[in-house]
């Protein structure tokens, strides 16, 4: 692997796959490097807002979210039965799209990754640990180039394995003349 693209995505979570939609529906050249060889098949969210539908929506999932989701209210409760928090309503709202949506994150992964192959200017890469750093002695034996990177850190900060920045400081990455980053497989 050797490409060049106009962005790079760090990071094939729900996160990463929402965004290489947006940009790959509007015709950006998206490469999206992921650590991990296959999905991780258990849910960590279970709840999203209806402004994160009508992101959805715009990422193509329109039709298929009444289909993914239940509308309900996202109640949290202590061991005794009592409430602790309670999110959302079934008012309508502003995006029409309801106010608390409660989903399986597997599901609604493999929806945005179908998605995402619909796509012809996304590449997923797999099984790729992607780093900003270059190895003393030059180039890593794999390597791709971006002018802008967006990366998730979902390991310890002071780890040395995810050095990608975070999605809130994303930017370009060495502006103005197109930077490499290395990765290395597995
Ligand atoms: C118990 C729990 C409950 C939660 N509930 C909710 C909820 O109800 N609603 C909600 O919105 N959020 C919730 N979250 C947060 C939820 O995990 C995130 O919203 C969502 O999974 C974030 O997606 P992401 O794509 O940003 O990150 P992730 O799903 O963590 O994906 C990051 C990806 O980056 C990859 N990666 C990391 N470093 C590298 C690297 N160096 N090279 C290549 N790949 C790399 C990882 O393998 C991973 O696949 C919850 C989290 C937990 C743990």
């Amino acid at each position: 692997m050797d490409d060049w693209y106009d962005v790079a995505i760090v990071g094939y979570g729900s996160v990463g796959q929402t965004l290489a939609i947006l940009l790959g529906q509007r015709g950006w050249k998206v490469g999206v490097f992921e650590k991990q060889p296959v999905p991780y098949p258990l849910p960590r969210a279970v709840h999203f807002d209806h402004e994160v539908a009508r992101i959805l929506q715009a990422a193509g999932l329109g039709e298929e979210l009444p289909l993914l989701t239940e509308p309900d209210t996202y109640e949290w409760r202590n061991a005794a039965g009592e409430t602790l928090l309670v999110i959302g309503s079934q008012d309508t709202t502003l995006s029409g799209w309801p106010e608390a949506n409660m989903f399986a994150q597997p599901e609604l992964e493999r929806a945005l990754d179908a998605r995402v192959h619909a796509l012809p200017s996304v590449a997923v890469h797999r099984a790729v640990r992607s780093s900003a750093s270059v190895p003393e002695g030059g180039r890593s034996r794999s390597s791709w180039r971006a002018p802008r990177a967006i990366g998730a850190r979902s390991e310890p900060a002071g780890s040395s394995a995810a050095t990608a920045p975070t999605a809130s400081s994303a930017g370009t990455w060495g502006a103005p003349s197109p930077t490499s980053a290395s990765s290395s497989t597995g």
